[in-house]
């Protein structure tokens, strides 16, 4: 994945939460208001109704009833009968009011308007029930019976509109509780169905990541082959596939100090081909390279112990180092190399000494100290090949001094 695309990814991811949870608010806000609107209908179009008939009816029976109840026995004063019936005419008139104020619903009507006439002519009756008592003597004493039939009946008017009420109570409360568990389902159907796509778009991203991790680390390890591989080619002579002049500046500066360390045996061998400049006149370059190359092999197949390392160090001079071995055994190594260039036969009309080709050697063997400096060490061994040449070629000149 380019990393644009993968940043749209992450987009979507962002907006899909960000709407998912708007989604969330919006839904829960709307169904908030639903809910609110029910409790509103079930408290202000039942609850409160149903509380002010009930006290219609308790007005009704408490105070008219049992006031007229208590003046027939003499048990309070007529102007204070006359007051009572006033205070209760007026509180039944203000509670249904108030009734009459709240929602009411078309069906509902019939019932209102039949208690409203019955509350009319109740409160006449209880008006000349009072104009009676203020003025005895006037009119006929009202009759308890009468009062009693009266009270029976609007009771039982008022408590029709009660059971009505009650019942559509009830009603709106199937209704609140239904669109309560609505809005319920709803929000956790939106929050499975977010959560789902957010795990799924999440789970693709990060199985994504996972992938390109994997592809990294195995770039990085082709890298590091890659890396190594170049290493060794900057160390490695192309043409003999031995270590190169460079990897030798390196090696021989480590080796001679861990000798001085470890007071072992350095051991440095220059190598060059007798007389091949000729070589190259009689049979050409390309010849000359073969040479080369078969010459590196005789290095390498002889030199074999993992201290041992033959360089070319340019042209037809090679160069070895020994590490780990005494100093008769290295001029010794320095004389197997020889011969085995010499077992090759390698036809040179050219050379002065012989029919084949040679090759001339200087070594020097020392443990090395403090006071002496690396090219002291080339230089030595450079001596003594030019010693070697002088000597008639195809020999190993070797010392174990300076
Ligand atoms: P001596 O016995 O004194 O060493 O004589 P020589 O001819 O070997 O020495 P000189 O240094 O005069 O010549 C070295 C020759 O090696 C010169 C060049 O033609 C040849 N030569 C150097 N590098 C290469 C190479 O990479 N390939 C080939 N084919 N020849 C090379
Ligand atoms: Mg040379
Ligand atoms: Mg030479």
């Amino acid at each position: 994945m380019s990393p644009s695309k993968f940043k749209s990814k992450l987009i979507y991811l962002l907006l899909l939460v960000g709407g998912g949870l708007v989604a969330v608010g919006l839904i829960g806000y709307i169904n908030l208001q639903n809910i609110k609107r029910d409790m509103d209908t079930l408290y202000f179009g039942s609850l409160l109704p149903l509380s002010e008939l009930n006290a219609i009816s308790d007005t009704y029976h408490s105070q008219l009833e049992s006031t007229l109840y208590r003046w027939s026995h003499q048990l309070i004063s007529d102007e204070e009968a006359a007051e009572n019936i006033s205070q209760g005419l007026s509180h039944i008139d203000h509670l249904w009011v108030n009734y009459l104020s709240r929602q009411k619903r078309p069906d509902e009507m019939a019932y209102v308007n039949y208690t409203e006439a019955q509350i009319g002519s109740l409160g006449r009756y209880f008006q000349e029930v009072r104009e009676i008592i203020l003025r005895p003597g006037s009119n006929p004493a009202p009759s308890l019976n009468t009062l009693s039939e009266n009270i029976n009946l609007i009771h039982g008017t008022i408590h029709q509109l009660i059971a009505y009420e009650n019942a559509a109570a009830r009603y709106e409360h199937s209704v609140l509780k239904a669109h309560y568990h609505n809005a319920l389902m709803q929000l956790l159907v939106l929050l499975f169905v977010v959560l789902l796509l957010v795990m799924g778009l999440a789970w693709k991203i990060f199985t994504r990541i996972e992938l390109q991790q994997h592809q990294l680390v195995a770039s990085a390890e082709t890298l590091k082959h890659l890396n190594l591989k170049l290493e060794q080619a900057s160390y490695t002579d192309s043409l003999t596939t031995l270590y190169n002049r460079r990897y030798f500046n390196l090696l021989h500066e480590r080796e001679f100090k861990r000798a001085m360390r470890s007071e072992k045996p350095f051991v440095f061998m220059m190598l060059d081909i007798d007389f091949f400049k000729q070589y190259n006149d009689t049979y050409g370059h390309i010849q000359g390279d073969q040479t080369l190359q078969a010459v590196a092999k005789v290095l390498k197949t002889t030199l074999q112990r993992p201290g041992d390392y033959p360089f070319r160090l340019g042209g037809e001079e090679f160069g070895v180092i020994i590490t780990d071995s005494d100093c008769q055994s290295a001029r010794n190594m320095g004389e197997r190399i020889r011969a085995n260039v010499e077992a090759l036969k390698i036809e040179h009309k050219g050379s002065k000494i012989a029919q084949t080709l040679s090759v001339s050697i200087g070594g020097v063997c020392i443990v090395p100290t403090i006071h002496m400096g690396e090219e002291e060490i080339i230089h030595a061994a450079d001596t003594n090949l030019y010693a070697a040449k002088e000597r008639g070629r195809n020999q190993v000149v070797f010392s174990n001094r300076l």
